[in-house]
């Protein structure tokens, strides 16, 4: 059975001279990025790294972070990725949660990796001592190679391959465990029936690659096709517009705050992106107007999709093949069975509003080393999501919003999706946030926090009456206030829990 390694050899075979990875002018061939990745399999077996061990991994988009990360797992190993701009304690967290034997990492993350590591007691190496092992400065041999990945076809399929940290949702972060079957198996279906991608696609490597959408869609979606991949360390628009340009990029995966960066850049227009094929969008919903208004200027489709960390991440998608549903998170993915269901875990009917519980081959093998937490995604085998929504009658799923966000007015539930979707549609709006604003009578009153458009002129009072006009009277906010950009996670998504009304 094939392995995540073996993949990477065997797209290395069949094309050793085509670009895997390019990050700018360096690009690393499927044969360089299988030989560099043997050099860090050998050397991290040099440091008595043994199968099953958990290696921390915290690299930008960088071409390092596939050399270490199929390093890793050509060792046999765990690769735990996390991302470069956590602190110290959430980075040291981590690796003892982890119970990891050595922690890769390069450039200024080095200053948090290195004390981080220091104190839970394991080896913080950067990518040039990794690859300075005594004995590997010359590249490996063809033939050692080869038994290297002769020894990686014994890798179980069905062993961990990944631990992501993830709050799930509820809590502390939690090591979500997923195995190679778990994510070599979505990345081979979305790669073929989501992005239709052959050897000769071009992805865009703009979301992270410590994530799951990134590192799955793009990453592991490339290498099982022999596509490439082109690197941004760290998303800025006017960059990704200018690589989509330059590598004349086909297939693009973003946040939708990634497209409303674009479609807002002044030097959009001057940019060739006819080379685009297909875009996907994930990780939040997408408001349409912003669909819209990308599909119209860059003359090329979105296809909205829906998952999890825990999910591989890929659970459901706007089908190529299918008419798709502007607004809705498509149908499950072959192999993948969604429910909506009560709070008992009912199976709801169509048009009524549940939690979506996910079964498949794609869902995690469970929390790592926290069997209550597990227990309780997954009470029944099927991934409690958190998520809201509702099935059409013609199997689509339409998120209404995440049950935690969910704002309770006076005995009312108010959706914040519904009415920020109300917000995009005012032509002045770059970006917003709906929350609760803690209220004595009613609990909470309805808040947006809204970002405009550079040079936009709308009051707070002239959106406000907007809003007042297009939903209903105990749903529009009463506070509304301008920020000048909204709280962002690492993969871009807003972050609604780190808005705030501003004090008075
Ligand atoms: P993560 O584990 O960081 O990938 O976050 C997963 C969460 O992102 C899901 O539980 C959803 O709340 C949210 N999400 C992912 N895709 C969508 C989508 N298309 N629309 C709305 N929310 C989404």
């Amino acid at each position: 059975m094939t392995n995540l390694a073996t993949m990477l050899a065997e797209t290395a075979t069949r094309h050793p001279d085509r670009p895997a990875v390019r990050l700018d002018g360096e690009v690393l061939t499927y044969r360089d990025l299988l030989h560099r990745a043997s050099d860090v399999a050998l050397s991290l077996a040099a440091r008595d790294v043994r199968p099953g061990d958990r290696v921390g991994l915290v690299l930008p988009n960088v071409p390092a972070f596939p050399v270490v990360f199929f390093g890793v797992l050509l060792a046999g190993g765990v690769a735990v990725p996390m991302a470069p701009l956590l602190r110290s304690r959430e980075i040291r967290y981590r690796l003892s949660d982890a119970e990891a034997s050595l922690v890769v990492s390069d450039g200024p993350a080095m200053d948090q990796v290195t004390p981080a590591a220091g104190e839970v007691g394991v080896p913080a190496l950067t990518v040039a001592e990794l690859a300075d092992t005594p004995g590997l400065l010359a590249p490996t041999p063809e033939g050692e190679v080869a038994e290297l990945v002769e020894r990686a076809g014994a890798i179980d399929a069905t062993a961990t391959a990944l631990i992501l940290y993830t709050s799930g949702t509820t809590g502390e972060p939690k090591g979500a465990e997923l195995t190679h079957d778990n994510l070599r198996g979505n990345a081979e279906l979305t790669a073929a029936t989501v992005l239709e991608c052959t050897e000769e696609d071009v992805i865009m490597g703009c979301l992270p690659l410590f994530h799951s959408f990134g590192l799955t869609c793009g990453l592991l979606a490339a290498v099982r096709t022999g596509a490439s991949l082109t690197l941004i360390p760290r998303f800025d628009p006017g960059r990704a517009l200018e690589v989509v340009e330059r590598d004349r990029v086909t297939v693009f995966q973003g946040v939708p705050t990634m497209y409303g960066a674009m479609l807002n850049h002044p030097d959009r227009s001057g940019v060739d992106v006819s080379s685009l094929r297909t875009c996907i969008s994930g990780g939040a919903a997408m408001p349409l107007e912003l669909l819209s208004a990308f599909e119209d200027a860059f003359g090329c489709q979105i296809l909205e999709g829906y998952g999890l960390s825990e999910t591989s991440p890929v659970a459901s998608f706007n089908h190529p093949d299918r008419p798709r549903k502007a607004g809705s998170i498509g149908t499950p993915v072959r192999g993948v069975r969604m429910r909506v269901v009560d709070d008992l875990g009912v199976e709801l009917p169509d048009g009524e509003v549940g939690e979506i519980v996910i079964q498949g081959p794609n869902v995690m093998r469970g929390y790592w080393r926290r069997p209550e937490a597990t227990e309780a995604a997954m009470p029944d085998g099927w991934l409690r999501t958190g998520d809201l929504a509702r099935r059409d009658e013609d199997g689509f799923f339409h998120i209404v919003d995440r049950k935690k966000d969910l704002i309770l007015r006076g005995g009312y539930n108010v959706y914040p999706r519904e009415v920020e979707e109300a917000c995009y549609e005012h032509p002045d709006v770059l970006e917003v946030a709906v929350v609760g604003v803690p209220h004595p009578e009613l609990g909470e009153e309805v808040g947006a926090a809204v970002a405009r458009k550079p040079g936009a002129t709308v009051t707070e009072d002239e959106l406000r009456e907007f809003l007042r006009e297009r939903v209903a009277t105990y749903k529009y906010p009463r506070h509304l206030w301008f920020v000048p950009e909204l709280p962002k996670g690492l993969t871009g998504k807003i972050l609604r829990r780190a808005v705030r009304p501003p004090e008075n």
